[in-house]
């Protein structure tokens, strides 16, 4: 099969031919026909997640059709359409899996990670930890769905019931958040890099009431943040621009430094926090959300071949919405 492949970080992917992977015992062997490209993959890439397998098959927003199945996989039947998310398998037993906390399981794996992923024509992948596809989302308007929306969920999730949402950051992930948290009848207030007119613009036609610098002062406080951007100082500047009792949340994997800042700023009940990975029920609870609210992604596509291309693309911020590669069909 055709595959771009990370020997090793800090270099470019290269275009390779890998023998086809064999399904393990309850395993699903997945033809792919849409990849999502999301800036975790730029991380592992770029060395700042530090203990990828290697040589490595990137990709954990998986949208393909079943082609085959292992011993006892049964789930589902050649032809179904499904996605692969990040989370690709967990223990089930340590304590946090058995407190519904699967996405901090010590010993889980996660996909285009620990195991490969989807910028291949084939993947592999757990049949518990798949997700069904929603039938109106042709594949590459899914693939996004898969981890810009499902982990942004659970970021929307930890921000409480703020009304007066800050997303910091408006790429992939705040572009579909945008959309579910108008829908649950919050206000957004969107900030992007300074100058950044063109996204801005973008933040107000879906839905957000304003739009501005990072560094800026919304018209009114916050009543909860989420920081999209994996930049530490962005933390802070939410923290200023909040209300007493607001959540700021960090949705990223990775983050430079957060710079020390005045106990005022947390004073009054204010909470700085973290989202990590997904929970399968987060996953199954927001694919039956989108088609409701209904989420409409706005993706850029790719080919295969030019994984690298999209991934500079986020890196530079030079796309709205989601970067895709399409990879069959
Ligand atoms: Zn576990
Ligand atoms: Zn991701």
């Amino acid at each position: 099969m055709r595959a771009m492949v990370l020997e090793r970080q800090g270099e470019p992917l290269r275009a390779a031919e890998l023998p086809d992977p064999e399904p393990g015992p309850g395993q699903v062997v997945l033809s792919v026909r849409a990849c999502g490209v999301c800036r975790t993959d730029l991380h592992i890439v770029d060395g700042d997640l530090t203990e990828p397998k290697l040589p490595l098959v990137l990709g954990h927003q998986i949208v393909g059709t079943v082609t085959g199945a292992g011993e006892g996989a049964e789930r589902f039947a050649p032809g179904d359409r499904v996605g692969v998310p990040w989370l690709g398998w967990t223990c089930g037993e340590c304590r946090y899996c058995t407190s519904g906390r699967e996405n901090l399981c010590e010993r889980a794996r996660f996909t285009g990670y620990d195991v490969d992923g989807g910028y291949a024509e084939l993947a592999v992948a757990d049949e518990r930890f798949c997700f069904p596809i929603p039938d109106g989302y042709p594949d590459l308007q899914a693939a996004p769905l898969l981890c810009a929306g499902l982990i942004g969920y659970r970021a929307l999730r930890l921000v409480g019931d703020a009304e007066r949402i800050g997303f910091y950051g408006f790429g992939a992930s705040a572009h579909i958040l945008c959309q579910v948290a108008v829908h649950q009848g919050r206000r957004v207030f969107a900030f992007t890099r300074e100058g950044d007119a063109e996204t801005q613009e973008f933040a107000r036609r879906l839905g957000a009431e304003w739009a501005g610098a990072s560094g800026e002062r919304p018209p009114e406080e916050l009543d909860g943040a989420i920081v999209f951007a994996p930049v530490g100082p962005l933390m802070v500047e939410a923290l200023k621009a909040s209300a007493r009792g607001a959540r700021v949340i960090s949705a990223g994997i990775h983050m430079s430094e957060i710079p020390s800042f005045s106990y005022d700023l947390l004073w009054e009940e204010r909470v700085l926090g973290s989202v990590a990975n997904l929970t399968r029920r987060d996953g199954e609870e927001f694919i039956d959300l989108a088609p409701r609210v209904p989420v409409r992604t706005e993706v850029t596509t790719y080919p295969l071949e030019d994984a690298d291309r999209a991934l500079d693309d986020i890196r530079t911020g030079r796309l709205e919405g989601a970067a895709v590669l399409r990879v069959s069909g």
